[in-house]
């Protein structure tokens, strides 16, 4: 039985729809979660969302937000969020790079958390972005050798 799934930004609805489960990075790490999960409150940290569907999975990359699970819903209000295809990765290449030259040339101890933050949600885009696109060239794929 499938779980209805919401993710809502300060901009937009992101995704409405159906899935078989999804995983998130819950305050406690990641978890997945089932139709009938235990309703729960939970922050959410800088992370994967996949949303595991019959024909496939969708993968989006947050930085922080809550969501709420019911035994048949779950909505997750993300503070930013970007599915893979949207991920500019030369973007988050550049923001990357110019954390770790942040970090490099010695900062004030207060600047840190917010670099590292900054190093984190590159590195995450970045690995969203990829797994996005050998998602893309893997059914690329099977409709080559028709199957
Ligand atoms: P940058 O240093 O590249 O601006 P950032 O981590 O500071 O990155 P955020 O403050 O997390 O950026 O996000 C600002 C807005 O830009 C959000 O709407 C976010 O979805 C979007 N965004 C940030 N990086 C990317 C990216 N690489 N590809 C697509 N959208 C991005």
């Amino acid at each position: 039985m499938p779980i209805k799934v919401d993710i809502v930004t300060p901009e937009k609805m992101l995704y409405s729809g159906e899935v078989e489960m999804v995983t998130l990075p819950g305050a406690n790490g990641q978890m997945g979660i089932l139709r009938g999960h235990a309703p729960l409150l939970s922050t959410l940290d800088i992370g994967e969302i996949v949303l595991h569907r019959r024909d496939g999975n969708d993968y989006i990359a947050v930085s922080g937000g809550v969501v709420e699970v019911r035994p048949d819903k779950v909505t997750i209000l993300a503070d930013v969020a970007e599915p893979g295809e949207e991920i500019d990765e030369d973007r988050a290449r550049a923001a990357l790079e110019r954390a770790e030259q942040i970090l490099a040339d010695n900062p004030p101890p207060q600047q840190v958390p917010e670099i590292m933050a900054s190093l984190r949600r590159s590195s995450l885009r970045l690995k969203v972005a990829r797994r996005h696109a050998g998602r893309r060239s893997a059914s690329g794929l099977n409709y080559e050798s028709g199957q």
